[in-house]
């Protein structure tokens, strides 16, 4: 622990699994591609049934040693590991940009949510709970690691929801497994890196590699628990592959979140929050607003004030200092966001802005910002998580409707209301159903607030306290007095 660091050097132009401290390619490689270019980016591992049992195994016997460490000696470990990040921060927002598209000013603010999951979770701390404590006996509620942990993280933002992760895990004791996902490894790969000269080792390890690898560590025997963030789809594949041995599990899911304006905001400065809350990163954020229920009184002002907003916002290339969000992250979402599209013309939709776009020319995978008017209640744009740059605006005029229509989704992650009423707003948010409410504002998070959805957003929540404990058993313990 007597690093410094300039110790800490480690260059941005190649990338390795990390096993047991060690860096570690493969006989198979891949790569993936910068979505504002198309261009290949660096080659990464692809590991095998091989290379998870040698990291599973580090893991597992690294545990021991880890876990008996108490909780300030482990965030001082960690704590190390901040300064590292910190002292690539530019670094590590450049490759970020390369690999999801986002432009500078998008990347930096995924580094300020890194640096602040990284510094404050260490300022958490399990507590016992003493519960009974008579001259006959103690009981106390505690918490205790599990063991190997594995993060399953996707691609908008992978190192966000990957520290996220990393962070709770090891500061409760567990040793962990990062495994990236295959659109969006270089970031993950190099900071683990980075842990090499910090973390024993086996603690903190990376794997990369094709879609067949998440389904080689869920099935794992020796995997004790496994945090996901991703899809619902894939999210339902995970909890069935834990069944088998029963694997504690987090799922961080899709969303659909519904933001609802009342007829008394202001409204210019509504719409252009409500515009910047929809359209951040392209809309590619699980708890961005998707669907936008405006009360009918100021519904043709609103949806004008939002338009004349959205034209505002520059789309560029992850050099592009000026732009406020980049490309579509990959052909794959690119392809899925093309079918929603192509349903305003099949399906008849009205557009405010945007449209449905010509045939692709150029580098990149960039999408018009898309804004749909009006369009019915039952339709794939309200119902349907798009995870790009088009939004439905809704008209509302019954309290009891609106709140109807936003609770009738399967999806629970986030859900807004917005007016000036404050007492009325949370009598409405508080009847949606959602992991997170909030008054006048959307997408607020903070690093000691849990954040995981309801219904199928997800099981239960990361980040603060919560997220901590999600990490440990919970652990009964008895001590009788008279003995
Ligand atoms: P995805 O489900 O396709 O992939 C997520 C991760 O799972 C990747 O690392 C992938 O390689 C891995 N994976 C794929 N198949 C697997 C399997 N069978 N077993 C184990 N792992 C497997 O999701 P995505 O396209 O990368 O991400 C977009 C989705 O994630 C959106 O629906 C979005 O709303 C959601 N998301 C949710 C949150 C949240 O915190 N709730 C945050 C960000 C994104």
């Amino acid at each position: 622990m007597s690093s410094t660091t300039t110790d800490y050097k480690v260059s941005f132009d190649s990338f390795k699994n990390v096993i047991n401290n060690e860096l570690v390619t493969t006989a198979n490689t891949r790569h993936s591609v910068n979505p504002s270019t198309e261009e290949a980016l660096w080659e990464v591992p692809v590991s095998t049934q091989e290379d998870v049992d040698k990291a599973v195994s580090a893991a597992k016997a690294a545990f021991p040693a880890w876990s008996k460490l108490s909780q300030d000696e482990r965030a001082e470990y960690l704590s190390k590991l901040a300064d590292a990040i910190e002292a690539h921060k530019d670094e590590f927002a450049v490759l970020v940009g390369k690999e999801t598209g986002k432009p500078p000013q998008t990347a930096g603010f995924e580094m300020f949510l890194v640096m602040g999951l990284a510094r404050e979770t260490l300022k958490l701390r399990l507590k016992e709970e003493k519960k009974i404590d008579d001259a006959d006996r103690t009981a106390i509620v505690r918490y205790v690691p599990m063991g190997v942990g594995v993060g399953i993280v996707p691609w908008n933002f992978p190192l966000t929801l990957g520290v996220g992760k990393v962070f709770p895990a090891l500061l409760a004791g567990n040793t962990f497994i990062w495994k990236p996902s295959p659109f969006s490894p270089y970031s993950a790969l190099k900071l683990t890196e980075l842990a090499i000269k910090i973390l024993p080792p086996g603690v903190l390890q990376a794997l990369s590699g094709t879609e067949d690898l998440g389904p080689l560590l869920t099935a794992h025997p020796d995997v004790a628990k496994i945090s996901f963030t991703g899809s619902i789809a894939t999210g339902k594949k995970v909890v069935a592959a834990c069944a088998g041995t029963l694997k504690r599990v987090t799922l961080e899911l899709g969303g659909n979140d519904a933001a609802v304006v009342c007829d008394d905001v202001d409204i210019d400065s509504v719409a252009a929050r409500i515009a910047f809350l929809t359209f951040i990163h392209n809309g590619q954020i699980c708890m961005a607003i998707k669907r936008i229920y405006v009360h009918e009184s100021i519904y043709d002002k609103f949806l004008a004030a939002v338009v004349a907003v959205t034209k505002t916002f520059k789309f560029g290339d992850y050099t592009d200092a000026e732009a406020f969000a980049g490309p579509v992250q990959n052909r794959m979402q690119f392809d899925k966001l093309q079918k929603f599209y192509a349903q305003i013309g099949t399906e008849g939709w009205k557009t405010a802005l945007g449209g449905e776009p010509g045939p692709k020319e150029g580098k990149g995978f960039f999408m018009p910002p898309t804004i749909i008017d009006n369009p019915p209640e039952a339709s794939s744009i309200v119902q349907d998580e798009p995870f790009g740059p088009i939004v439905p605006l809704l008209k509302w005029s019954d309290e009891e409707d609106v709140i109807r229509r936003v609770n009738a989704a399967k999806v629970g992650l986030g859900a807004s209301v917005w007016s000036k009423d404050v007492p009325r707003a949370q009598r409405i948010v508080e009847q949606l159903q959602a992991g997170s409410i909030w008054v006048n504002t959307h997408f607020e998070l903070a690093p000691n607030v849990p954040f995981g959805g309801h219904k199928e957003s997800g099981l239960g929540m990361e980040w603060g306290e919560v997220g901590l404990q999600g990490w440990c058993n919970p652990q009964a313990y008895w001590i009788k007095h008279s003995a």
